[in-house]
């Protein structure tokens, strides 16, 4: 069969070959749009020496797309039942590994050591289960794992979250979280139509490139991230009043007006109109 997965005539039929239900406690929302998937590959910077991890390769869409452009790709699937239909779609390609594990206790380090070698540039590469996408993430860069960036479909609103700016709606502690560890920009959204079945949520693709070093110079990561999530502790709350109420106990209003002062930040801003650089030089006075 020469026809793309990614087409709702091949999806359709490879679905009803193998009697497949989708379960909607796995996200399983299958992309049935070949543009789509190319637009994401190009976005990914994916070429024939590159390494590509995907998260959930489904009936293999994605999956036999990054085969024909990346030198290797190694994918992660949860759903058993979907081992024989990948199996078969990806029959053409050799380059491609299934591991059947879930992502979030899988040892991506030790795969990734396995399967590329070292002067290979590894990205992550996937149209994520939307029930699990912060945690995906968060997993991905916190392991700081040797990889290169990471080129995902997620559902518009966390992306929104995880590339925005100070002063928008949507920036908040999941932003300086993202942020912390790469370069974040929402690449394109992309309409509920290319998917089966269709999601009730709106999608975009977040394209993260991982930073060599932090953007900030903080000498305890947790305590940045705890001064960082008291900020915007209370929205309407000044910066002074969020920061004294999770402080409570452990240090005097006085103290923290200090440490804001030496740090050229005004006391009554919102958590919301500090940038990354600003809650670094606040972290690092406070503690
Ligand atoms: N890549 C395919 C596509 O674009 O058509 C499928 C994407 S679908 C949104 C998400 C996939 O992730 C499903 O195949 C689902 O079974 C799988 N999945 C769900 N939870 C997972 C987990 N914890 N680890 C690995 N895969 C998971």
């Amino acid at each position: 069969n020469n026809k793309a997965v990614a087409t709702p005539t091949r999806t359709k039929e490879i679905l009803n070959t193998h009697g497949f239900s989708f379960k909607k406690s796995l996200g399983q929302n299958f992309i049935i749009d070949v543009n789509i998937l190319k637009n994401i590959i190009e976005h990914a910077e994916i070429d024939q020496h590159a390494g590509a991890i995907e998260i959930g390769p489904g009936i293999g869409a994605l999956t036999e797309q990054l085969a024909q452009h990346a030198g290797k790709v190694v994918a992660f699937e949860i759903d058993q039942r979907l081992l024989p239909i990948l199996g078969e779609s990806l029959s053409p390609y050799d380059n491609v590994e299934v591991i059947n594990q879930d992502i979030l206790k899988a040892n991506v380090k030790q795969v990734i050591e396995e399967n590329f070698s070292s002067d290979q540039k590894v990205k992550v590469v996937a149209n994520l289960p939307y029930y699990i996408t912060t945690p995906i993430l968060m997993k991905l860069l916190m392991d700081r794992l040797p990889i290169d960036s990471i080129t995902v479909m997620i559902q518009k609103e966390v992306a929104d979250r995880m590339a925005a700016v100070p002063n928008t709606k949507s920036y908040g502690s999941l932003s300086i979280a993202v942020q912390y560890y790469t370069v974040a920009q929402v690449a394109m959204n992309v309409p509920k139509t290319v998917f089966m079945p269709q999601p009730n949520v709106d999608s975009s693709v977040l394209h993260l490139q991982m930073r060599a070093e932090p953007p900030v110079n903080v000498d305890n990561e947790d305590f940045f991230f705890d001064v960082v999530k008291a900020s915007f502790g209370q929205r309407r709350k000044t910066l002074i009043n969020n920061l004294a109420r999770h402080f409570k106990g452990k240090m005097e209003k006085s103290d923290i007006l200090g440490c804001l002062e030496k740090a050229g930040i005004n006391p009554t801003r919102r958590g919301e109109s500090l940038s990354i650089e600003e809650f670094g030089l606040l972290a690092r006075h406070l503690s």
